[in-house]
């Protein structure tokens, strides 16, 4: 594999056996796998990335598993972090800016996950990739299969948007459509896998069994600390599901704050819909582990995540960066995407709405200052769920 020089293997988050790139779970405990570097070896500074076009996630290559040379890339990463000036003034804290991530190539976030973790599936010479997914994730691997000449099986839940369901096919990808929610999704993948995937040498992209994921999500804590020049932000509001992007993120800031670029950590927000709110759940009762919940019902589809299998990893994030958890309803999210278009121009996504409601409820509840800086995360474009946006109106009678 073309690994690069600082990258020294996989640690397991629960034993902190090592082992090596090509791993998925640690082979001991079956614990979720980090990739690790030896930062000693890795000479960064402001300077030196000052320098660099400001052009893909793969800038950051030293921090990265493998080298931008042999990465299966489409300039992914890289995207703006928007000034809203309406919000903040609603919201009564200094800046408000939405890092818009609708703007990666599939139209979300999936796509920094999807880089690394194709990346390492085509290096380790797999034919086919597979994973369930709630919709967006599923259209990523798809596409970036197709770019590596990789067959790719997607599991997808019926609830999924006609997008996600569209392009998967466009990719050329192999879609399964299942009738019900992401577990009916996850328990038929879980069957294929042992079956056709066990015979044909599957390899998964799945949420934490590949390493890869979180790890390219960690470059957005690194761009929006670099697009506010070294100054850590008071929050960051990040819509979390299965908390690949949130523990990416603070795994990345942890990086960066070792390297000197920045002093402190960004306190890191989980946002979620009161329809299945297991993080905030467990935050709020000061519980080290979620309990799963056992009907999630809330129209964000991205983030109706009832059984996430990292919370204790996600906890202690929310906890190490004195950050915290919030849940809205579903009325009050919808309410935010529209609010947000019609005064900022900005097409939020509906699950990705959760960050915003979140902030404003966080914000009522006292918890910023008249001068916080707060980053809400647009996970995807609202062009993927727009139907949904415009039902909410209709419902509205406008
Ligand atoms: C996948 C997804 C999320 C949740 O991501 P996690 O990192 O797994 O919590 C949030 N928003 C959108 C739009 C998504 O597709
Ligand atoms: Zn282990």
């Amino acid at each position: 594999m073309e690994t690069t020089s600082a990258f020294v293997g996989l640690d397991c988050i629960d034993c902190g056996e090592r082992v090596g790139p090509d791993a998925q779970r640690c082979p001991d405990c079956g614990g979720i796998l980090d990739p690790a570097y030896d930062h000693d070896a890795i000479d960064l500074d402001r300077e030196t990335l000052a320098e660099r076009p400001f052009d893909s996630m793969w800038r950051y290559e030293e921090l990265l598993p493998f080298t931008r040379e042999s990465a299966v890339t489409m300039d992914e990463g890289a995207t703006p972090l928007v000034e809203c000036e309406k919000l903040a003034e609603e919201m009564g804290v200094g800046r408000v800016l939405i890092k818009d991530e609708g703007r990666n190539p599939t139209g979300s976030f999936k796509d920094r996950g999807q880089t690394v973790a194709m990346t390492a599936a085509a290096q380790e010479g797999a034919s086919d990739i597979a994973l369930a997914s709630a919709g967006n994730a599923g259209q990523a691997a798809a596409a970036y299969a197709g770019r590596a000449d990789i067959d790719s099986h997607v599991f997808l839940p019926s609830r999924s948007g006609f997008t996600n369901k569209a392009m998967v096919n466009v990719h050329g990808g192999d879609m399964t459509v299942v009738g019900g929610r992401i577990g009916d999704a996850g328990a038929a993948y879980a069957d294929a896998m042992d079956e056709e995937g066990e015979e044909e040498g599957w390899h998964s992209v799945q949420t934490f069994v590949t390493p890869y994921r979180h790890e390219g999500k960690k470059t957005m804590g690194y761009e929006i600390l670099e697009q506010l020049e070294w100054e850590a932000p008071d929050a960051i509001v990040y819509p979390t599901g299965g908390g690949v992007g949130l523990v990416g993120m603070h795994k990345g800031a942890k990086e960066l704050r070792e390297h000197g670029l920045i002093d402190e950590l960004p306190a890191m927000y989980a946002a979620q819909a009161e329809g299945c709110a297991p993080i905030v759940e467990a935050f709020e009762e000061g519980e080290d582990h979620h309990e799963p919940v056992e009907h999630p019902d809330t129209i964000c589809g991205g983030i109706e995540i009832p059984d996430p299998g990292a919370s204790p990893w996600i906890l202690e994030c929310l906890r190490e960066s004195d950050g915290g958890a919030v849940a809205t309803p579903d009325e009050e999210i919808l309410e935010s995407a529209i609010a947000v278009a019609k005064g900022e121009g900005l097409e939020m996504g509906a699950t990705c709405a959760a960050a915003a409601s979140g902030a404003w409820e966080l914000a009522d509840r006292g918890e910023f200052d008249a001068d916080s800086t707060v980053i809400l995360l647009n996970t995807a474009t609202a062009n993927k769920d727009s139907d949904v946006l415009r039902s909410h109106l209709m419902g509205k009678g406008i």
